[in-house]
């Protein structure tokens, strides 16, 4: 019943992943919690069923919670932020799409903070 779609892991490869459905959509995040979690332009996400999300190197994994809601799980060892989740939606995470290695991600169809959006990057819409 489950075919592996998307394949992941973090950069040191303590921590991998699969994910046996397909990622429907993608976000990115312009927002400064984003960008400084991730240290980059943007948070780039897809909400998934934790159901379809097998990890492995659960002993490498720490939460951060920047806010009381949501947990920020990276790598403890290479820092590689891998997904978070809300305490009130315990059944998705938001998967850091970076990590994926395998498998088909979807272009963004939903940006948000785009005031904190950079002017040189362009999403093209086709
Ligand atoms: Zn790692
Ligand atoms: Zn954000």
């Amino acid at each position: 019943m489950s075919n592996t779609i998307i394949k992941g892991q973090c950069l040191c490869g303590a921590v991998q992943y699969q994910y046996s459905a397909e990622i429907e959509k993608s976000i990115l995040c312009y927002c400064q919690d984003c960008q400084q979690a991730q240290g980059s332009i943007a948070g780039w996400n897809s909400p998934i069923e934790k159901i379809n999300f097998e990890l492995s190197g659960i002993e490498y994994l720490q939460e951060y919670f920047h806010t009381a809601n949501k947990a920020r799980v990276f790598c403890k060892v290479c820092a590689s932020p891998l997904y978070s989740y809300r305490l009130d939606l315990p059944e998705f995470i938001r998967l850091r799409l970076g990590t994926v290695t395998e498998g088909n991600i979807p272009a963004p169809t939903e940006e948000y903070f785009i005031e904190h959006k950079p002017e040189f990057i362009v999403i093209s819409s086709s």
